[in-house]
């Protein structure tokens, strides 16, 4: 019997298992039966667990309310913008007309789907304030690679090879990742003492050899959730040197409807549907990473790109020097989909409503936590706000054990540990969805674990004490990692 009690969470089907026990009942075998294979073909090897069906569903619904979402609680995971996911988007995702369209169905059954990605691609070119747009990519980090590879490709369409990606050393690890996978030798640009970018270490790197650079990726606003206010002259020293401003628009939360991308120099940007957009995208997906680019690197975009005939039919196209196909099919359908009902749900005004909340609760964390913890960088913030647990650390009290405390009063921790450059990092962004009471209840929290680890530190090293499992035993766990379920395991 499975007891909530027990240490659930470590329990497997395999130990609630009972030999002969079956789950369900097979129908009167109504077709001619056939021999079974001969003896070597068969395993009997294949240790299965045995379950009632009653002892299924528990098993799975008991675990699956130890899950923790943001439909439940407070997730400020920096980053992530992990922010309501309108149920109205959810409505639209699942009409059968857009739910059950095939994506190998001719094209004249399914122009109402082709009419919504034309349309999404024109609005996130509006709000990118770009040129033109693909939803083919999967992903942010597949939407970065689509970007560079198109940067790659309008370079050698200019008749250079250019060998260089530089990227800001506060810089998300797909941003490197990106640019190394694609062939690029990956160049770290420091920050200064204020989180921007070394414009003098930018423009070293330039004049060291301006002519294999083909791209700066830089992140705005910046990781350390900071706008960067000379993002034109940086664009400018770029352009001078024929290289490309790639930016990286996971995060537009701070910037819908005040800022457009194109506006300030950026030459192809990337944007997260499934973070500003809003889509569920705990456990890694799904999502789309639509790539926005200026004119002069269209005809490079991925296919398929939507476009509109003539006669009004809307059509898969592959643009004139397409960098090609980066998935199969159309793009990940029902995250587009979200994405139209969120920005049609909103509006213009609703997007500009939006960063204005977000900004603004970021900030209220940034003023209330100030005192409490350190602040790296002493200026407003945009959509997060990075602190820094050093203090904290210096009593023995380290941001581990703070994000650890925080699941025992209830809270998703922040993101730790990132951005690389400040030390003990706490990147916390709380969104637009969340009420003044929702920020003080984590505010409160957090001065409470800052009083707790100067008066009684272990009860915070101790963390969690509330939740259904305490900590993993990391360095075991590193060591003798248990992989796989066995017969007997002692
Ligand atoms: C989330 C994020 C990415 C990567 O996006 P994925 O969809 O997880 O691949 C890239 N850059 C930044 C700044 C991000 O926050």
């Amino acid at each position: 019997m499975l007891n909530p009690e027990d240490d659930f969470g470590a329990m497997l089907t395999f130990d609630l298992s009972r030999p002969g026990r079956i789950g369900t009942t097979l129908p009167p075998l109504d077709v001619p039966e056939a021999p079974l294979p001969s003896n070597e073909l068969l395993r009997d090897d294949l240790t299965l667990p045995e379950l009632s069906q009653m002892d299924v569903v528990r098993y799975f619904t008991q675990l699956s309310q130890r899950n923790f979402s943001i439909d439940t609680g407070f997730y400020p995971l920096g980053s992530c913008s992990m922010k309501y996911n309108p149920r109205v988007n959810e409505v639209a995702a699942r009409l059968p007309g857009l739910a059950d369209v095939h994506p190998m169905q001719p094209q004249e059954t399914s122009q109402g789907a082709l009419a919504l990605m034309h349309s999404l691609q024109g609005l996130l070119a509006e709000i990118t304030g770009m040129d033109d747009v693909s939803l083919a990519p999967d992903a942010g980090a597949h939407g970065e690679l689509a970007g560079i590879l198109i940067a790659s490709a309008y370079h050698n369409s200019n008749g250079g090879s250019r060998r260089r990606v530089l990227v800001p050393d506060s810089a998300h690890g797909t941003n490197p990742a990106t640019a190394a996978m694609a062939g690029f030798e990956v160049e770290s640009i420091p920050s200064n003492a204020d989180g921007n970018l070394d414009l003098d270490a930018l423009t070293a790197a330039l004049d060291a050899n301006g002519g294999s650079v083909a791209a700066l990726m830089l992140t705005l606003p910046s990781t350390l959730g900071l706008f960067e206010p000379r993002i034109e002259q940086i664009a400018e020293l770029l352009h001078n040197h024929g290289a490309l401003l790639y930016g990286d628009g996971a995060n537009m939360n701070a910037l819908l409807g005040r800022v457009k991308p194109g506006d300030l120099g950026f030459d192809v940007f990337h944007l997260n549907l499934h973070k500003t957009f809003s889509t569920p995208h705990g456990g890694g997906g799904p999502g789309a990473g639509p790539i926005a680019v200026k004119a002069h690197l269209a005809p490079f975009l991925p296919t398929p790109h939507v476009e509109k005939e003539d006669s009004g039919c809307y059509t898969l196209a592959t643009p004139e020097r397409s960098i090609g196909r980066l998935g199969l099919f159309h793009g990940n359908f029902g995250v587009l989909v979200r994405a139209y009902a969120y920005i049609f749900s909103l509006g213009a005004d609703g997007l500009r409503g939006i960063s204005e909340a977000a900004v603004l609760n970021a900030n209220y964390l940034l003023v209330r936590l100030r005192d409490a913890y350190r602040l790296p960088y002493d200026r407003s913030c945009m959509h997060e706000v990075v602190l820094s647990g050093s203090r904290q650390k210096a009593k023995g009290v380290k941001t581990l054990d703070i994000a650890k405390r925080l699941i025992d009063y209830g809270f998703h921790p922040p993101t730790i540990y990132f951005p690389l450059t400040v030390d003990e990092a706490m990147m916390i962004e709380p969104t637009e969805s969340e009420t003044k009471e929702t920020l003080d209840a984590f505010c409160d929290a957090m001065l409470a674990i800052a009083k707790e680890a100067e008066e009684t530190p272990d009860l915070v090293r101790e963390a969690p004490t509330r939740a259904p499992l305490r900590r993993l035993d990391e360095a075991t766990a590193a060591r003798k990692p248990v992989l796989r379920w066995k017969l007997g395991l002692e």
